[in-house]
């Protein structure tokens, strides 16, 4: 490939649009155009890099015994109203891009194929003795992201590889589950991203388990905690751990505390000498259900610790056997549209009355109580005493009239001690999820009444499994996590090319034709190869070598006429003068030591 054939326009300057480097270079080498929010165009230079991806990818995925098949982009709304998830995937903050035909049927772009993969599956498979069988697909797909962001990292059109597993038993689904764990590994070993399997959430009513491979970078919008030992490893969505030990408040007898203008936690802290962890907290929630209900929740939790809408609203859904569309906190704007009175905030305790919810227009008129572990383990505390500017202290359970039900709500923190071995401290790190494999269970199955008959000749539905990779964010972590101030350092096995040569003065005709001569032999040995044979000034040329990463670069220059040329390695700027001879040698060594 030609330079000059390219359409390469690179930008010298930082586009406005793009916060993260990895956005901002891709941009500015040429690789994406953004047409518009969350949707790119990508730019031969990227469909390269995607096409390498894809390939390793492909080459993993087969040899874990997976098939590669291409599954509709448009899904009737039936198949997503029988899996209970049409409602929740175009109501409210629903994902799914979602039209009508000239019918008036409802359709929806693929945000993710579980409903189609698992009709498909039921309409195919019908004995055991087909079992197992995994199936995968790389495409396009749709999701109407709340905030699209960071170019190809969150879009609302981008490429991913889905995989699918059908199976007669659980062993059957760990076994291909643990095989997919290692195939993944290998795809990310192989692209030259350095990447952490971290415990996921797998949502309440998803199966039994679910990891992520993460991209670690400062950027990552995930926060992983881990454990030096290298034993535990979860995003925070899911981790667990011991929460620092609360210092007991002295045995006192209980008695209102005046707290006028004190709003926060640390308000309250500081003006009354006390620690965040005496304090009982209550966290006023609205859980909007998918079938519509509406709950307000009163939580509890210590007040130095923080509540975890992920664990939330896994219990949520989970006690009610129903989905939530939101969980949000209360605000005096909600009460006036419920039509009721101004409550107490900032002063409010766990034994609220329910008769301040009477006359709610749209809310349920009793409140859920629950209580994280931390507060339900408190002995002695302060709380709200449900009147403006006053709280209670030397408070217990008791006097609230008992202990709520009680859950893990919070979320676990760098410097817990970790549960496996509380001499170990969590730390965080932020990652890119660019991986995702998920031991699903039945509940597709079921719900889409896909079934076998087992070796009992009973029927029962597919245990299943799914696992994706982000292609076009990997292509873009791997920029975040290989790069320098002048431009991208692909990893060599998905770099666009393997070797610019550039020509740094194209009217010598020494120097041109030299450059010619080698970009032909170095693809007549197979190297991807890149000419750059533009009529620009040699400073520039280079700059674009920088800017868009390739990963070796032969520099035909003034030493041409002397059959010498420079050899520089992109990663870490050497650079070597060689007879043209010795440096393609060393370069075909280089670049084959690489590839095996
Ligand atoms: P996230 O939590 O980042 O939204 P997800 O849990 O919705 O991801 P999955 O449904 O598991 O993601 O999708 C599989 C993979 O697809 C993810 O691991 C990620 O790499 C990629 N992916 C998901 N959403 C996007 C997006 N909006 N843009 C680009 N890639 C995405
Ligand atoms: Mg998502």
């Amino acid at each position: 490939m030609r330079v000059s054939r390219l359409m390469l326009v690179t930008l010298r300057d930082v586009p406005a649009e793009a916060e993260i480097t990895s956005h901002q270079l891709l941009l500015r080498g040429g690789f994406i155009r953004r047409i518009t929010a969350g949707v790119y165009a990508y730019m031969p230079l990227l469909w390269r890099v995607l096409s390498k991806i894809t390939k390793i990818v492909q080459q993993e995925m087969d040899s874990a015994g997976c098939l590669q098949t291409l599954l509709p982009q448009l899904h009737p709304a039936e198949l997503w109203e029988k899996s209970g998830r049409w409602t929740s995937y175009t109501a409210g903050e629903g994902i799914m891009f979602h039209l009508e035909d000239r019918q008036g049927r409802k359709l929806g772009l693929g945000p993710t194929h579980e409903e189609i993969i698992t009709k498909i599956a039921g309409d195919l498979l019908n004995s055991y003795k087909q079992l197992p069988v995994s199936l995968y697909q790389i495409q396009t797909k749709f999701r109407d992201e709340i905030r699209p962001r960071f170019g190809l990292m969150r879009s609302r059109e981008f490429i991913m590889k889905d995989a699918y597993s059908f199976h007669a038993n659980e062993e059957d689904l760990r076994n291909t589950y643990n095989t997919m764990h290692k195939a993944y590994k290998q795809i990310f070993l192989r692209c030259g991203v350095q990447t952490v399997p971290v415990d996921a959430d797998s949502g309440a009513i998803g199966g039994s388990g679910s990891q992520e491979f993460m991209v670690t970078a400062e950027s990552g919008e995930d926060l992983i905690l881990l454990s030096l030992d290298g034993l535990y490893s979860a995003n925070q969505e899911k981790a667990v751990s011991k929460a620092p030990e609360a210092l007991a408040l002295a045995n006192n007898k209980p008695s209102i505390l005046e707290t006028p203008n004190q709003k926060s936690i640390e308000d309250l802290c500081k003006s009354n000498n006390l620690l965040k962890s005496q304090i009982l907290k209550v966290i006023l929630t609205l859980a909007v259900f998918e079938d519509g209900e509406q709950q307000p929740i009163l939580i509890s939790i210590r007040g130095d610790q923080e509540l975890n809408n992920v664990k939330l609203i896994n219990v949520l859904t989970k006690k009610r056997s129903k989905g939530v569309l939101g969980v949000s906190q209360i605000t005096p704007e909600q009460l006036k549209v419920q039509g009721l009175e101004v409550w107490p905030f900032g002063s409010i305790g766990p034994d609220l009355t329910d008769s301040i919810l009477n006359g709610a227009k749209q809310w349920n008129n009793k409140f859920l109580r629950i209580a994280d572990k931390t507060a339900a383990e408190l002995t002695n505390f302060v709380c709200g005493a449900n009147t403006k500017d006053q709280h209670r202290i030397f408070m217990n359970w008791e006097l609230l009239g008992g202990l709520p039900e009680q859950f893990d709500l919070r979320n676990a923190k760098a410097g817990d001690l970790c549960l496996h071995d509380p001499s170990q401290k969590l730390i965080e790190k932020r990652g890119i999820e660019v991986g995702h494999i998920f031991q699903l269970g039945r509940k597709y199955s079921q719900a889409l009444g896909a079934s076998f008959t087992n070796e009992e000749g009973k029927q029962e539905p597919f245990i299943m499994g799914c696992y994706g990779i982000g292609i076009s964010r990997l292509a873009q972590a791997a920029v975040e996590q290989n790069h320098d101030e002048i431009g991208i350092c692909w990893p060599i096995a998905i770099a666009p090319f393997e070797v610019i040569v550039v020509i740094a003065n194209i009217k010598d005709p020494s120097q041109k034709d030299l450059g010619e001569k080698l970009y032909q032999f170095l693809q007549s040995k197979g190297i991807d190869t890149l000419l750059d044979d533009r009529a620009e000034r040699a400073g520039v040329k280079f700059k674009d070598a920088d800017l868009i990463g390739i990963p070796w670069r032969i520099v035909v220059g003034r030493d041409a006429a002397s059959g010498k040329v420079e050899l520089v390695k992109r990663s870490n700027k050497q650079s070597k003068l060689l007879s043209s001879d010795k440096a393609m040698q060393k370069l075909l060594e280089e670049i084959f030591a690489e590839r095996t």
